[in-house]
Protein backbone atom coordinates (compact mmCIF):
# COMPACT_ATOMS: atom_id res chain seq x y z
CA UNK A 1 0.00 0.00 0.00
CA UNK A 2 2.48 2.26 0.75
CA UNK A 3 4.08 1.88 -2.60
CA UNK A 4 0.93 2.40 -3.91
CA UNK A 5 0.56 6.13 -2.26
CA UNK A 6 4.38 6.56 -3.41
CA UNK A 7 3.79 6.28 -7.08
CA UNK A 8 0.35 8.31 -7.32
CA UNK A 9 3.05 10.93 -5.49
CA UNK A 10 5.05 10.54 -8.25
CA UNK A 11 2.43 10.67 -10.84
CA UNK A 12 1.46 14.05 -9.70
CA UNK A 13 4.85 15.34 -9.25
CA UNK A 14 6.18 14.94 -12.62
CA UNK A 15 3.55 14.36 -14.70
CA UNK A 16 0.69 16.21 -13.06
CA UNK A 17 -1.90 13.52 -13.42
CA UNK A 18 -4.15 12.32 -10.46
CA UNK A 19 -4.65 8.81 -11.53
CA UNK A 20 -3.41 6.37 -13.72
CA UNK A 21 -4.95 5.26 -16.62
CA UNK A 22 -6.18 1.54 -17.04
CA UNK A 23 -3.55 -0.80 -16.37
CA UNK A 24 -0.72 1.40 -15.85
CA UNK A 25 0.09 1.21 -12.48
CA UNK A 26 0.39 -2.67 -12.64
CA UNK A 27 2.73 -2.68 -15.44
CA UNK A 28 4.91 -0.34 -13.65
CA UNK A 29 4.83 -2.08 -10.30
CA UNK A 30 5.49 -5.29 -12.29
CA UNK A 31 8.36 -3.72 -14.10
CA UNK A 32 9.83 -1.88 -10.38
CA UNK A 33 9.98 -5.70 -9.54
CA UNK A 34 12.07 -6.58 -12.10
CA UNK A 35 9.70 -8.51 -14.52
CA UNK A 36 10.09 -8.53 -18.05
CA UNK A 37 6.90 -7.13 -19.23
CA UNK A 38 4.40 -7.01 -22.39
CA UNK A 39 2.01 -4.14 -22.67
CA UNK A 40 -0.68 -4.47 -25.58
CA UNK A 41 -2.45 -1.24 -25.45
CA UNK A 42 -4.45 0.77 -27.54
CA UNK A 43 -3.35 4.35 -29.86
CA UNK A 44 -3.60 6.41 -27.12
CA UNK A 45 -3.88 4.19 -23.82
CA UNK A 46 -0.78 5.83 -21.90
CA UNK A 47 1.96 3.55 -23.09
CA UNK A 48 4.71 5.93 -22.83
CA UNK A 49 3.90 6.18 -19.46
CA UNK A 50 5.12 2.87 -18.15
CA UNK A 51 8.17 3.51 -18.93
CA UNK A 52 8.79 6.90 -18.14
CA UNK A 53 7.47 7.01 -14.64
CA UNK A 54 10.05 4.05 -13.89
CA UNK A 55 12.80 5.38 -15.85
CA UNK A 56 12.40 8.37 -13.03
CA UNK A 57 12.24 6.46 -10.15
CA UNK A 58 15.40 3.32 -11.16
CA UNK A 59 18.48 3.37 -10.56
CA UNK A 60 20.24 3.94 -13.49
CA UNK A 61 19.76 4.88 -17.42
CA UNK A 62 16.66 3.49 -19.42
CA UNK A 63 16.96 2.59 -23.01
CA UNK A 64 14.31 3.24 -25.30
CA UNK A 65 14.10 1.42 -28.76
CA UNK A 66 11.79 3.67 -31.01
CA UNK A 67 11.70 3.42 -34.66
CA UNK A 68 11.04 6.77 -35.76
CA UNK A 69 13.24 10.30 -35.46
CA UNK A 70 9.82 12.39 -35.12
CA UNK A 71 8.32 10.16 -32.59
CA UNK A 72 11.80 10.38 -30.48
CA UNK A 73 11.92 14.35 -30.23
CA UNK A 74 8.46 14.55 -29.43
CA UNK A 75 9.04 12.20 -26.66
CA UNK A 76 12.44 13.77 -25.03
CA UNK A 77 10.60 17.62 -25.65
CA UNK A 78 7.89 16.05 -23.36
CA UNK A 79 9.92 14.54 -20.53
CA UNK A 80 12.05 17.62 -20.54
CA UNK A 81 8.82 19.89 -20.07
CA UNK A 82 8.16 17.37 -17.00
CA UNK A 83 12.03 17.80 -15.20
CA UNK A 84 13.94 20.85 -14.24
CA UNK A 85 16.91 19.11 -15.54
CA UNK A 86 17.06 19.70 -19.47
CA UNK A 87 19.42 15.85 -19.62
CA UNK A 88 16.83 13.95 -18.00
CA UNK A 89 15.90 12.65 -21.50
CA UNK A 90 17.81 12.66 -24.49
CA UNK A 91 18.01 10.65 -27.85
CA UNK A 92 20.72 9.22 -29.84
CA UNK A 93 20.15 8.80 -33.73
CA UNK A 94 21.44 9.56 -37.31
CA UNK A 95 20.48 13.27 -36.77
CA UNK A 96 22.91 14.43 -34.07
CA UNK A 97 26.61 16.05 -34.78
CA UNK A 98 29.91 15.12 -32.90
CA UNK A 99 29.29 17.91 -29.77
CA UNK A 100 25.32 16.83 -29.44
CA UNK A 101 26.31 13.28 -29.15
CA UNK A 102 29.03 14.27 -26.26
CA UNK A 103 26.63 16.57 -24.67
CA UNK A 104 24.43 13.39 -24.53
CA UNK A 105 27.22 10.97 -23.28
CA UNK A 106 28.22 13.49 -20.51
CA UNK A 107 25.21 13.68 -18.81
CA UNK A 108 24.72 10.16 -19.39
CA UNK A 109 27.79 9.73 -17.08
CA UNK A 110 26.77 12.72 -15.30
CA UNK A 111 23.98 10.37 -13.96
CA UNK A 112 21.58 13.46 -15.35
CA UNK A 113 19.87 11.52 -17.88
CA UNK A 114 17.19 8.91 -17.00
CA UNK A 115 15.74 7.79 -20.38
CA UNK A 116 17.61 7.48 -23.29
CA UNK A 117 15.94 7.02 -26.63
CA UNK A 118 17.28 5.35 -29.44
CA UNK A 119 16.75 4.10 -32.81
CA UNK A 120 17.80 0.25 -33.57
CA UNK A 121 20.08 1.74 -36.32
CA UNK A 122 21.77 3.76 -33.78
CA UNK A 123 21.99 1.18 -30.87
CA UNK A 124 23.44 -1.22 -32.89
CA UNK A 125 26.65 1.11 -33.83
CA UNK A 126 29.97 -0.71 -32.17
CA UNK A 127 30.65 2.93 -30.68
CA UNK A 128 27.35 3.41 -28.68
CA UNK A 129 27.32 -0.60 -27.66
CA UNK A 130 30.83 0.02 -26.33
CA UNK A 131 29.92 3.07 -24.39
CA UNK A 132 26.55 1.54 -23.13
CA UNK A 133 28.46 -1.34 -21.54
CA UNK A 134 29.99 0.97 -18.92
CA UNK A 135 26.71 2.37 -18.11
CA UNK A 136 23.98 1.25 -15.51
CA UNK A 137 21.03 0.36 -17.34
CA UNK A 138 17.62 -0.40 -15.37
CA UNK A 139 15.59 -1.94 -18.08
CA UNK A 140 14.92 -1.72 -21.62
CA UNK A 141 11.83 -0.55 -23.19
CA UNK A 142 11.06 -1.51 -26.71
CA UNK A 143 8.47 0.14 -27.94
CA UNK A 144 6.18 0.12 -31.20
CA UNK A 145 7.60 -3.73 -30.62
CA UNK A 146 5.20 -5.46 -33.54
CA UNK A 147 8.27 -3.82 -35.76
CA UNK A 148 9.77 -7.22 -34.63
CA UNK A 149 8.10 -9.28 -36.34
CA UNK A 150 7.88 -10.35 -39.83
CA UNK A 151 3.95 -11.24 -39.49
CA UNK A 152 3.57 -7.42 -38.42
CA UNK A 153 2.41 -4.50 -40.65
CA UNK A 154 5.43 -2.71 -40.17
CA UNK A 155 8.35 -4.80 -39.51
CA UNK A 156 11.70 -3.63 -39.21
CA UNK A 157 14.79 -5.75 -39.89
CA UNK A 158 17.15 -3.83 -37.60
CA UNK A 159 14.54 -4.45 -34.22
CA UNK A 160 15.92 -8.49 -35.08
CA UNK A 161 19.40 -7.51 -33.62
CA UNK A 162 17.79 -5.52 -30.09
CA UNK A 163 18.18 -8.94 -28.26
CA UNK A 164 21.74 -9.60 -28.91
CA UNK A 165 23.15 -6.20 -28.76
CA UNK A 166 20.96 -6.18 -24.99
CA UNK A 167 23.52 -9.46 -24.22
CA UNK A 168 26.47 -7.43 -25.16
CA UNK A 169 25.55 -3.98 -23.10
CA UNK A 170 24.03 -6.01 -20.36
CA UNK A 171 20.82 -7.58 -18.96
CA UNK A 172 17.79 -5.93 -17.86
CA UNK A 173 14.22 -6.49 -17.11
CA UNK A 174 12.75 -5.41 -20.89
CA UNK A 175 9.10 -4.25 -21.72
CA UNK A 176 7.63 -4.29 -24.75
CA UNK A 177 4.75 -2.32 -26.08
CA UNK A 178 2.64 -2.47 -28.94
CA UNK A 179 -1.10 -0.98 -30.12
CA UNK A 180 -1.27 -3.97 -32.77
CA UNK A 181 -0.03 -7.82 -32.16
CA UNK A 182 -2.28 -10.64 -33.03
CA UNK A 183 -1.37 -13.56 -31.34
CA UNK A 184 1.49 -15.27 -34.17
CA UNK A 185 3.18 -11.36 -33.47
CA UNK A 186 2.55 -11.40 -29.98
CA UNK A 187 4.59 -14.84 -29.49
CA UNK A 188 7.08 -14.19 -32.16
CA UNK A 189 7.51 -10.36 -30.08
CA UNK A 190 8.27 -12.50 -27.04
CA UNK A 191 10.58 -15.04 -28.72
CA UNK A 192 13.07 -12.80 -30.43
CA UNK A 193 13.35 -10.35 -27.48
CA UNK A 194 14.06 -13.54 -25.40
CA UNK A 195 10.99 -12.44 -22.77
CA UNK A 196 9.08 -16.07 -22.68
CA UNK A 197 7.81 -15.39 -19.22
CA UNK A 198 7.03 -12.00 -19.54
CA UNK A 199 3.52 -10.76 -17.74
CA UNK A 200 1.61 -9.69 -20.36
CA UNK A 201 -1.24 -6.92 -19.90
CA UNK A 202 -4.01 -6.48 -22.69
CA UNK A 203 -6.07 -3.80 -21.93
CA UNK A 204 -9.60 -3.21 -23.96
CA UNK A 205 -9.69 -1.38 -27.31
CA UNK A 206 -12.64 -0.31 -26.92
CA UNK A 207 -12.42 4.14 -27.17
CA UNK A 208 -15.60 5.02 -25.59
CA UNK A 209 -15.39 8.64 -26.63
CA UNK A 210 -14.85 8.18 -30.47
CA UNK A 211 -17.91 8.81 -32.41
CA UNK A 212 -17.77 6.66 -35.91
CA UNK A 213 -19.40 7.87 -38.88
CA UNK A 214 -20.13 6.54 -42.49
CA UNK A 215 -21.13 8.95 -45.24
CA UNK A 216 -21.88 8.47 -49.08
CA UNK A 217 -19.02 10.36 -50.88
CA UNK A 218 -20.75 12.34 -53.40
CA UNK A 219 -19.80 15.11 -56.07
CA UNK A 220 -20.06 17.16 -53.45
CA UNK A 221 -17.27 15.91 -50.97
CA UNK A 222 -15.29 18.72 -50.98
CA UNK A 223 -18.51 20.90 -49.63
CA UNK A 224 -19.36 18.53 -47.41
CA UNK A 225 -15.79 18.50 -45.42
CA UNK A 226 -15.70 22.25 -45.91
CA UNK A 227 -18.56 22.33 -44.18
CA UNK A 228 -18.08 20.35 -41.49
CA UNK A 229 -14.17 21.76 -40.83
CA UNK A 230 -15.95 25.43 -40.07
CA UNK A 231 -18.80 23.75 -38.00
CA UNK A 232 -16.13 22.71 -35.97
CA UNK A 233 -13.24 25.63 -36.33
CA UNK A 234 -10.27 25.90 -34.50
CA UNK A 235 -10.75 22.19 -33.73
CA UNK A 236 -7.46 20.20 -34.66
CA UNK A 237 -8.03 17.18 -37.25
CA UNK A 238 -6.64 15.33 -39.79
CA UNK A 239 -8.03 14.28 -43.05
CA UNK A 240 -6.86 10.81 -44.77
CA UNK A 241 -6.59 10.45 -48.64
CA UNK A 242 -4.93 7.46 -50.50
CA UNK A 243 -2.95 9.89 -52.59
CA UNK A 244 -0.31 11.93 -52.45
CA UNK A 245 -2.07 13.95 -55.59
CA UNK A 246 -5.40 14.16 -53.71
CA UNK A 247 -3.90 15.36 -50.72
CA UNK A 248 -2.50 18.81 -52.48
CA UNK A 249 -5.52 19.09 -54.04
CA UNK A 250 -7.83 19.03 -51.19
CA UNK A 251 -5.05 21.12 -48.82
CA UNK A 252 -5.37 23.44 -51.72
CA UNK A 253 -9.15 23.84 -51.95
CA UNK A 254 -9.19 24.19 -48.12
CA UNK A 255 -6.90 27.03 -47.92
CA UNK A 256 -8.70 28.57 -50.70
CA UNK A 257 -11.58 28.63 -48.60
CA UNK A 258 -9.87 30.06 -45.53
CA UNK A 259 -8.88 26.77 -43.45
CA UNK A 260 -5.86 26.75 -42.11
CA UNK A 261 -5.07 23.65 -43.40
CA UNK A 262 -1.11 22.16 -44.75
CA UNK A 263 -0.52 18.81 -46.53
CA UNK A 264 1.67 16.01 -45.59
CA UNK A 265 2.92 12.95 -47.38
CA UNK A 266 6.34 11.03 -47.86
CA UNK A 267 7.29 12.28 -50.59
CA UNK A 268 8.03 15.99 -49.16
CA UNK A 269 11.33 16.09 -47.92
CA UNK A 270 11.73 15.79 -44.43
CA UNK A 271 12.52 18.98 -43.03
CA UNK A 272 9.45 20.62 -44.90
CA UNK A 273 7.69 17.09 -43.03
CA UNK A 274 8.94 17.81 -39.39
CA UNK A 275 8.18 21.83 -39.99
CA UNK A 276 4.37 20.72 -40.40
CA UNK A 277 4.17 18.23 -37.74
CA UNK A 278 5.78 20.82 -35.68
CA UNK A 279 3.07 23.50 -36.46
CA UNK A 280 0.43 21.11 -36.38
CA UNK A 281 1.31 20.14 -33.00
CA UNK A 282 1.64 24.15 -31.81
CA UNK A 283 -2.15 24.58 -33.28
CA UNK A 284 -0.48 26.74 -36.12
CA UNK A 285 -2.23 24.75 -38.54
CA UNK A 286 -5.39 23.49 -37.47
CA UNK A 287 -5.92 20.59 -40.15
CA UNK A 288 -3.53 18.21 -41.70
CA UNK A 289 -4.71 16.41 -45.10
CA UNK A 290 -2.25 13.66 -45.45
CA UNK A 291 -1.52 9.54 -46.31
CA UNK A 292 -1.39 7.36 -44.27
CA UNK A 293 2.81 8.30 -43.68
CA UNK A 294 1.29 10.95 -41.00
CA UNK A 295 0.47 10.09 -37.78
CA UNK A 296 2.71 7.45 -36.17
CA UNK A 297 3.61 8.49 -33.10
CA UNK A 298 2.27 12.11 -33.28
CA UNK A 299 1.44 12.33 -30.01
CA UNK A 300 -1.10 15.43 -30.00
CA UNK A 301 -3.60 14.84 -27.37
CA UNK A 302 -6.60 17.01 -28.62
CA UNK A 303 -6.76 15.68 -32.15
CA UNK A 304 -11.10 16.60 -32.66
CA UNK A 305 -11.99 15.02 -35.89
CA UNK A 306 -10.22 12.20 -38.47
CA UNK A 307 -11.55 12.71 -42.08
CA UNK A 308 -11.38 8.98 -44.03
CA UNK A 309 -11.45 11.23 -47.84
CA UNK A 310 -11.16 7.61 -49.07
CA UNK A 311 -12.35 4.32 -47.68
CA UNK A 312 -9.26 2.96 -45.37
CA UNK A 313 -7.51 -0.10 -46.74
CA UNK A 314 -7.86 -1.84 -43.89
CA UNK A 315 -9.98 -2.31 -40.55
CA UNK A 316 -6.66 -2.41 -38.75
CA UNK A 317 -5.62 0.78 -40.30
CA UNK A 318 -8.74 2.51 -40.01
CA UNK A 319 -8.48 1.79 -36.16
CA UNK A 320 -5.38 3.06 -36.06
CA UNK A 321 -5.60 5.97 -37.70
CA UNK A 322 -9.07 7.12 -36.50
CA UNK A 323 -7.44 5.76 -32.81
CA UNK A 324 -5.46 9.16 -33.08
CA UNK A 325 -8.83 11.29 -32.39
CA UNK A 326 -9.46 12.15 -28.87
CA UNK A 327 -6.45 10.43 -27.10
CA UNK A 328 -6.92 12.87 -24.23
CA UNK A 329 -10.18 11.24 -23.33
CA UNK A 330 -12.28 13.96 -24.79
CA UNK A 331 -14.52 13.78 -27.82
CA UNK A 332 -13.44 12.50 -31.28
CA UNK A 333 -15.36 12.41 -34.58
CA UNK A 334 -14.55 9.93 -37.22
CA UNK A 335 -15.81 9.80 -40.27
CA UNK A 336 -15.22 8.05 -42.98
CA UNK A 337 -17.09 8.90 -46.62
CA UNK A 338 -17.97 5.65 -48.50
CA UNK A 339 -18.64 5.10 -52.57
CA UNK A 340 -18.61 1.99 -54.44
CA UNK A 341 -16.49 3.32 -56.90
CA UNK A 342 -13.71 3.81 -54.21
CA UNK A 343 -14.52 -0.30 -53.09
CA UNK A 344 -14.05 -1.38 -56.41
CA UNK A 345 -10.37 0.21 -57.22
CA UNK A 346 -9.33 -0.68 -53.38
CA UNK A 347 -10.83 -4.02 -54.22
CA UNK A 348 -8.21 -4.25 -57.43
CA UNK A 349 -5.79 -3.01 -55.49
CA UNK A 350 -5.99 -5.48 -52.97
CA UNK A 351 -5.94 -8.09 -55.75
CA UNK A 352 -2.79 -7.07 -57.61
CA UNK A 353 -0.93 -7.56 -54.39
CA UNK A 354 0.51 -10.73 -53.41
CA UNK A 355 -1.00 -11.80 -49.92
CA UNK A 356 1.80 -11.95 -47.15
P1 LIG B 1 0.23 5.53 -26.59
O1 LIG B 1 1.73 5.50 -26.73
O2 LIG B 1 -0.30 4.33 -25.86
O3 LIG B 1 -0.46 5.73 -27.90
P2 LIG B 1 0.70 7.91 -25.10
O4 LIG B 1 1.74 7.38 -24.20
O5 LIG B 1 1.19 8.76 -26.23
O6 LIG B 1 -0.19 6.74 -25.69
O7 LIG B 1 -0.38 8.68 -24.22
C1 LIG B 1 -1.54 9.21 -24.78
C2 LIG B 1 -2.02 10.41 -24.00
O8 LIG B 1 -2.48 10.03 -22.71
C3 LIG B 1 -0.94 11.44 -23.79
O9 LIG B 1 -1.46 12.70 -24.10
C4 LIG B 1 -0.62 11.31 -22.31
O10 LIG B 1 -0.14 12.52 -21.77
C5 LIG B 1 -1.95 10.90 -21.73
N1 LIG B 1 -1.83 10.15 -20.45
C6 LIG B 1 -1.01 9.11 -20.20
N2 LIG B 1 -1.17 8.66 -18.94
C7 LIG B 1 -2.13 9.43 -18.38
C8 LIG B 1 -2.78 9.45 -17.07
N3 LIG B 1 -2.45 8.59 -16.12
N4 LIG B 1 -3.73 10.38 -16.87
C9 LIG B 1 -4.08 11.26 -17.85
N5 LIG B 1 -3.51 11.29 -19.08
C10 LIG B 1 -2.57 10.38 -19.35
MG1 LIG C 1 3.27 5.36 -28.10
Amino acid sequence: MAEKLNLTDTLKKYFGFDTFKGEQEQIICNLLDGNDTFVLMPTGGGKSLCYQLPSLVMEGVAIVISPLIALMKNQVDAMRHYSEEDGVAHFLNSSLNKSAIDQVKSDILNGKTKLLYVAPESLTKEENVEFLKNVKISFYAVDEAHCISEWGHDFRPEYRRIRPIINMIGQAPIIALTATATQKVREDIKKILGIPDAKEFKSSFNRPNLYYEVRRKTNDIDKDIIKFIKGNSGKSGIIYCLSRKKVEELAEILKANGINASAYHAGMDSSARSAVQDDFIKENIDVIVATIAFGMGIDKPDVRFVIHYDMPKSLEGYYQETGRAGRDGGEGQCVAFYSNKDMQKLRKFMHGKTRV
